[in-house]
């Protein structure tokens, strides 16, 4: 059961640990994130910030495990916040 919320809503495929960058806005110090390329939410993000926003931008699916909310991470390229990716 613990292990599903682990997994993409989107695309099915395990997130990745991931540490907030110190500037942001979260407090809490692990989340995951879901660095699938071929991730529907991901691939559609793009679709939808250059239609809505003339904006090469895109979101991947975040989740928090401390307050269990999810949301979107915004990116605005394939390589963007996964250098803040935890090593196992
Ligand atoms: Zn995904």
């Amino acid at each position: 059961m613990e292990n599903n919320k682990l997994n993409c809503p989107h695309c099915g495929q395990k997130m990745t640990a991931w540490k907030a960058p110190d500037d942001s806005t979260w407090t809490s110090a692990l989340q995951y994130v879901c660095f699938n390329d071929d991730c529907p939410y991901y691939v559609k993000g793009w679709e939808w910030m250059q239609q809505q926003y003339k904006h090469r931008a895109s979101y991947r699916h975040r989740y928090n495990p401390e307050t269990e909310h999810s949301g979107p991470l915004p990116v605005w390229s394939e390589n963007a916040m996964k250098n803040f990716i935890v090593e196992k």
